[in-house]
């Protein structure tokens, strides 16, 4: 920190020094920018601390936005950040916790930690950038890429359905569920900002640009279209499945994006210290009954 530096503010503003090496057209950098907009923006509105932000990366080119970001970072290894996430946040109950996985690292490595997490319901956010291809080893098949799919280690075209992460973390206990999409920046910033300040596992799934292996810009700008007030009921499960399935990666079918679910239950880190604080305190009932009779 300098010293005309404001307190909790990093010299230099919120992005990094770090030298970006994203491709041009890369849709990582609205997801880095809209996030550093949500950050400052509910420092402001709700007087969160700079420093009780932090992010998590995988492995991946999405993992790269914890470096270029300048608040309190930490890189997991494939697929392995929700678990670290979920042991910051059980340490310290004044952080928000924000994890950036992508649809390989999270959906393939690392599906068994995000189905925990959100069966746990702890108190994290989980932000996907699924762009249905691995980047970063140069286009290979991911669960989210659509049928037919020709990639590097899949040239005559992958044979099976894609995942449908949305329905898979409604099943699962996921309790804040939404979709957003890297060309609507706005919405994408409103929906990162919810997801943040939700109390419980909350998940966004990111329609996310690759320019170099699987640009669907021209697709996805045809199908997205952002979901009306009132047109699901985000309180009722059956409503949330309804809206989820109305795009199972069907070419034809449109592809609704906002916040499908949002229920509030009790969270993970808060089950947890009740259980711990009853142990210590029949921990400390035992010592007394041992003492008295000793
Ligand atoms: Fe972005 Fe794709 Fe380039 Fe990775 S390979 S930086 S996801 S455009």
């Amino acid at each position: 920190m300098t010293p005309d530096q404001p307190p909790g503010r990093p010299a230099g503003g919120l992005i990094s020094p770090a030298e970006n090496t994203w491709c041009p057209g890369c849709g990582n950098f609205s997801i880095q920018h809209m996030m550093k907009s949500a950050v400052a923006e509910l420092s402001e509105e709700e007087g969160i601390p700079l420093e009780n932000f932090v992010l998590l990366g995988g492995i991946g080119c999405h993992g790269k936005l914890v470096d270029y970001l300048n608040v309190n970072s930490f890189y997991g290894i494939h697929g392995r950040s929700v678990p670290a996430a979920t042991g910051i946040r059980l340490g310290n109950p004044d952080l928000k916790v924000i994890c950036h996985v992508g649809d390989g690292d999270i959906y393939a490595e690392g599906l068994d930690h995000l189905i925990f997490a959100a069966k746990r319901n702890s108190d994290i956010t989980v932000i996907v950038h699924d762009n249905r291809v691995y980047g970063l080893t140069t286009g290979q098949y991911t669960p989210t890429s659509p049928e037919g799919f020709r990639g590097r280690s899949t040239p005559g075209g992958i044979t099976e359905h894609p995942l449908n992460p949305l329905e898979v973390m409604l099943a699962t206990g996921a309790t804040h569920i939404a979709r957003g999409y890297t060309k609507k920046v706005r919405h994408l910033k409103d929906l990162f900002k919810e997801a943040i300040m939700h109390r419980g596992f909350s998940f966004v799934d990111v329609l996310q640009i690759c320019a170099t292996y699987f640009n669907l810009t021209d697709y996805y700008n045809e199908h997205a279209y952002e979901i009306e007030a009132g047109e699901v009921e985000t309180g009722r499960y059956e409503s949330a499945l309804g809206k989820i399935r109305e795009w199972d990666y069907d070419r034809d079918a449109p592809i609704p994006l906002g916040t499908f679910y949002s229920v509030e239950k009790p969270i993970y880190e808060e089950k947890f210290r009740a259980l711990a604080a009853g142990r210590a305190e029949r921990r400390a009932l035992v010592r007394k009954v041992v003492g008295e009779w000793r």
